[in-house]
């Protein structure tokens, strides 16, 4: 069997890492033929090193000359392309079958299209593109023939109980998406206005990249979460329910009409879904070390308290209501990226998020340019919003 050939998108991230690891695992079955990074220009050389990709594409044309200059040195014959078109020329490129989308926010929502298009193999990470346009996605991927594997490992766990036969036959009721509540599950609210930036990224179960680790302390990434799974599965919001795990071994869950629950388990290791989703149908090591539930200490379930997680209940009002979800990501990625350095406190996350969306009232949609446009206004209403907000206080 020919090696798949893989392009990775973000290959400098977590996600990117991960996938790597276990590339190097299966040489026999997968091969390199992309690998795209923003600004981590070291560690996407060592990856050149490793990988031997075909192409890189970096941020911008000064990057490019460095990187090519670096990889002459070494006698590397690897092209290298920049900017955003070079991402989507990649995505498209007949050169390869499967597609790892994993570019943190909006700035993956582009080439992600661009591989639907194309109707590559998509291993999906990057929830923040399928927020934007959910249905613009899921209709050219359908069209196209692109196959969308979810790597988030929630999602996963829910294609796993959820197999694609058994979703034509219907008869799933709910989806149950577990969730770890992050560092701050039972830090004292009255302390919330002094959490740091470190703190909110030292996640207790995962190890992951600073924007989705703040994401999953407000818990705003259940909610996109909640979105994804609705656009992935075709399921509507209102049967999908989010359940308190702070263990992280079951990764999700999907009640059938019957009151049958399947749950996916596994340590926790974004590894565990994204072997799946590379060998899919088939199954291959993941270098993840097996599960022994006799010293998980218990599995735990309990309800989401909306009152801690303020951010959380903003995602359930929007989804529910089928509204907003463009200025809602744009929100919270500007309210993020402030936080992380400064201008923001962790409190101010949520306010921004729901001052946007009080500013801009405004209805799903499933064009490009009226995404694009409606992410545009929502940044500059969040810069505005974050303008009015106190940044951290002192501890
Ligand atoms: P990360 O910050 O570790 O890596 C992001 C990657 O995207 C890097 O390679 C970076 O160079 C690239 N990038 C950033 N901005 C870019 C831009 N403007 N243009 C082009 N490339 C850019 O993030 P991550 O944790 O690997 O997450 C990636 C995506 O996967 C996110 O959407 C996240 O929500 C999703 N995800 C991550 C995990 C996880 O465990 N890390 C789990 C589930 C889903
Ligand atoms: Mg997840």
């Amino acid at each position: 069997m020919p090696a798949q050939r893989i392009a990775i998108l973000g290959a400098t991230g977590s996600i990117g890492a991960s996938t790597l690891d276990i590339v190097a695992r299966h040489p026999e079955r997968f091969s390199v033929f992309a690998l795209t990074a923003h600004n981590n220009l070291e560690r996407l050389f060592a990856q050149c090193v490793a990988f031997r990709p075909e192409v890189v594409v970096v941020a911008d044309g000064q990057r490019a000359s460095r990187m090519q200059a670096r990889l002459r040195d070494a006698g590397l014959p690897i092209r290298v392309s920049h900017g955003p078109t070079a991402l989507c020329e990649v995505a498209r490129d007949a050169a390869c079958d499967t597609v790892v989308a994993a570019i943190v926010g909006a700035a993956g929502l582009k080439p992600t299209l661009a591989a639907a298009r194309a109707g590559k193999k998509i291993l999906f990470a990057n929830k923040e593109a399928l927020v934007m346009s959910g249905a613009l996605l899921m209709q050219t991927a359908a069209r196209a023939g692109a196959r969308l594997l979810p790597v988030d490992s929630e999602h996963n766990a829910i294609f796993q109980c959820y197999p694609e036969q058994a979703r034509l036959r219907g008869g799933a009721i709910r989806l149950i998406l577990t969730a770890s509540g992050g560092p701050f599950l039972n830090r004292p609210l009255e302390t919330f206005d002094t959490i740091t930036p470190d703190e909110a990224c030292a996640h207790p179960r995962w190890s992951m990249g600073r924007k989705i680790s703040v994401d999953s302390a407000t818990m705003m990434n259940k909610g996109l979460e909640v979105i994804e799974a609705h656009w992935l599965f075709a399921m509507p919001a209102e049967r999908i329910d989010v359940v308190m795990h702070p263990q992280s071994i079951v990764h999700s869950m999907v009640a059938y009409a019957d009151q049958s629950v399947l749950a996916q388990m596994g340590n926790p290791d974004m590894r565990i879904p994204i072997a799946h989703a590379l060998a899919y149908p088939e199954r291959i090591d993941s270098g993840v070390a097996p599960l022994d539930l006799t010293i998980s200490g218990g599995l735990t379930f309990m309800p989401p308290d909306l009152a801690r997680f303020p951010c959380l209940k903003l995602v359930l009002e929007v989804v529910r209501g089928g509204r907003g979800a463009v200025a809602l990501n744009a929100a919270n990625e500007v309210a993020v990226a402030a936080f992380l350095n400064g201008r923001l406190g962790f409190r101010g996350i949520p306010e921004v998020v729901e001052a946007v969306l009080e500013r801009l009232p405004e209805p799903e949609f499933s064009d490009l340019d009226h995404i694009l446009e409606a992410d545009r206004r929502a940044r500059k209403a969040a810069e505005e919003a974050v303008e009015g907000h106190p940044p951290r206080r002192a501890a």
